[in-house]
C-alpha cells in the first residue's frame, strides 16, 4: 500500500503535537521513524492506522481517502491480545474471514514454530511474558497478510535472539507480499538492520526523511 500525507495536523486542547506538511510513503518499502519522546510518532502511526482522527488534512492510501479494515494492521508496544490461548489470538484474523479449520490449524502452527512459540500455544494471553505476549501480536499481525503493517516499538521487550528472528521475519513478509511496513524504533541499528527508508521526528514535525545514509550520520 502507497501512503500520501497532506498538510497532517492534530492538536490536543489547542496544542498542536503533529504537523506533517507532506510525506509519501512508498508501496512496498519499510520505514523506521525515529526521535525523542514526543516527537508524535505515535501520533502520526494511530492516524495514519485510523485510530485516531486528525484535526485537519489528510492521509491517501493508494490515492483514495478510504481503505478497508482488513488492509492494515497496528501492533503497539504493549500488545492487545485476547483472553484466551496463543493458539486462538493468532488464528483470530483467519477465523474471521471464515478459512477453513485445517488451513487455519497449518498456518497458525506453521508461524508459531517460525517463531519459536509452539510451546506456548495452548497458554492463556494473561500469563504470558511481556516479549512473548509481543511475540504472539506479531504472530497474529503477520498472519494477517495486511498490505500495510504499522508497528510501534513491537520488540521492546525482546531477548535479541527473539529480535533476530522477528527481524528476519519482518523483511520476509515485506520481500515476499510487498508489504509496506511502518516501524516506530528507539534502535539506530535496528533501523539500519531492517529500514529501507527513516524519517526523523522531533517537535511534531518531519525533520528528515530519506535513506539510512541520508539521514544518519554515522562515519
Ligand atoms: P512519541 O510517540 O514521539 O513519543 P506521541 O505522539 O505519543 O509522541 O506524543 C506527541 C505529543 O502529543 C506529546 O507531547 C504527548 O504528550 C501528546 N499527546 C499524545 N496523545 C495525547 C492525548 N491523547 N492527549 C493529549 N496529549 C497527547
Ligand atoms: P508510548 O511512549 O508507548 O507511545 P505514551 O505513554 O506516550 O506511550 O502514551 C500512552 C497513551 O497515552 C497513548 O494512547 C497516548 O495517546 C496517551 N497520551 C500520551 N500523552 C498524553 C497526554 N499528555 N494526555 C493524555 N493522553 C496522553
Amino acid at each position: 500500500m502507497q501512503i500520501s500525507i497532506n498538510n497532517l495536523v492534530k492538536e490536543y486542547n489547542g496544542h498542536r503535537v503533529l504537523d506533517v506538511g507532506y510525506l509519501n510513503i512508498n508501496k512496498g518499502t519499510i520505514l523506521g521513524i525515529i526521535g525523542p519522546n514526543g516527537a508524535g510518532k505515535s501520533t502520526l502511526i494511530k492516524i495514519i492506522g485510523g485510530l485516531e482522527e486528525a484535526t485537519s488534512g489528510q492521509v491517501y492510501y493508494n490515492g483514495k481517502k478510504i481503505y478497508s479494515q482488513k488492509d492494515i494492521t497496528v501492533v503497539f508496544q504493549k500488545p492487545y491480545l485476547l483472553r484466551t490461548t496463543v493458539f486462538n489470538n493468532v488464528a483470530y484474523p483467519l477465523m474471521i474471514r471464515k478459512e477453513k479449520k485445517k488451513a487455519i490449524n497449518n498456518k497458525v502452527n506453521k508461524i508459531l514454530k517460525e517463531i519459536g512459540i509452539e510451546n506456548l500455544k495452548n497458554q492463556k494471553a494473561w500469563t504470558l511474558s511481556g516479549g512473548e505476549m509481543q511475540k504472539v501480536a506479531l504472530a497474529r499481525a503477520l498472519i494477517f497478510r495486511p498490505s500495510l503493517l504499522i508497528l510501534d516499538e513491537p520488540m521492546s521487550n525482546m531477548d535479541p535472539s527473539s529480535i533476530a528472528i522477528m527481524e528476519e521475519m519482518i523483511k520476509k513478509i515485506n520481500q515476499i507480499e510487498k508489504t509496506t511496513v511502518i516501524i516506530i524504533t528507539h534502535s539506530l541499528q535496528q533501523a539500519k538492520r531492517i529500514c529501507k527508508e527513516v524519517v526523523f521526528m522531533h517537535k511534531g514535525k518531519v525533520q528528515e526523511f530519506g535513506s539510512m545514509k541520508e539521514v544518519i550520520f554515522n562515519p
